[in-house]
């Protein structure tokens, strides 16, 4: 098994200053290779690309080694209760391609669906990846849409220690109880008055920029976007925003 240790090993040649996307899709995009270029040159130096789904988790397994880019697998909650035969196959493609480095995304979304059986799919699969993570030890990138109390809650009774709140969509209580039991916060290049009280009161070591890109932003370049909004509000300069973030990834991922 990998173990932490190892892997900060193997990837301390690779860490470069700069910024860090904490997630976005980068295999919907027709020339990956060109969108991942391009933000390099723009100085995002870091991209972790998430599957969660059949289809997706293929192409990342593709493209993580291919691009050199990091990336998570996962069945998502659109596809809980169509792809949970697919759990058995996360584990060897983990256990595998040293360039994914966690599980996700995973979660509940009950904007989806209101069924009671979808639901139950949902939280079964959600349940089992969160076992898988931690028999192989990586962590778990959350999609909690319509259910962040859900989600929190079944993280706590589940004991988990390493979670990351894709585009957060929490208010200032669940992000105050997630930043206590140490989850990482994610914000997107928008703005709100919602997402500005979550920054303002959680400290930069529970923040991590994303794009979700082509989804919120639209590439990931775009995550200078999230930079920014972070250190207006926090009144820090852009670069600290910067290398703090990409700290908190790195640590994330242990990458
Ligand atoms: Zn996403």
């Amino acid at each position: 098994m990998r173990s932490a240790a190892t892997i900060q090993h193997e990837y301390e040649m690779r860490h470069e200053e700069g910024m860090s996307d904490a997630h976005c899709h980068i295999n919907l995009f027709d020339d990956p290779q060109a969108v991942v270029n391009s933000a390099r040159e723009s100085g995002v130096k870091t991209i972790v690309t998430a599957g969660g789904n059949l289809k997706d988790n293929l192409a990342v397994d593709r493209i993580t080694s291919q691009l050199n880019i990091f990336g998570v697998i996962g069945i998502g909650p659109d596809v809980a209760a169509i792809e949970e035969h697919e759990i058995e196959k996360l584990k060897k493609t983990i256990s595998q391609n040293k360039y994914i480095v966690g599980i996700g995304e995973v979660g509940l979304d009950f904007k989806i669906s209101q069924d009671p059986d979808n639901i139950a799919a949902q939280k079964e699969v959600f349940i089992k990846q969160i076992e898988l993570s931690r028999e192989l030890d990586v962590p778990l990138v959350i999609h909690a849409r319509k259910a962040i109390r859900e989600v929190i809650g079944i993280l706590i009774d589940e004991s988990v220690e390493k979670a990351m709140f894709h585009f957060f969509e929490g208010g200032l209580d669940e992000a105050r109880i997630a930043e206590k039991n140490g989850y990482l916060i994610s914000i997107p290049p928008l703005h709100s008055a919602k997402r500005r009280r979550v920054i303002e009161n959680v400290e930069i070591g529970t923040l991590v920029a994303e794009t979700d890109a082509p989804v919120a932003g639209s590439i990931p370049n775009d995550v200078k976007k999230s930079i920014e909004y972070i250190a207006q509000i926090k009144g820090m300069s852009i670069d600290d925003v910067a290398r703090k973030t990409s700290e908190n990834v790195r640590e994330f991922f242990y990458i």
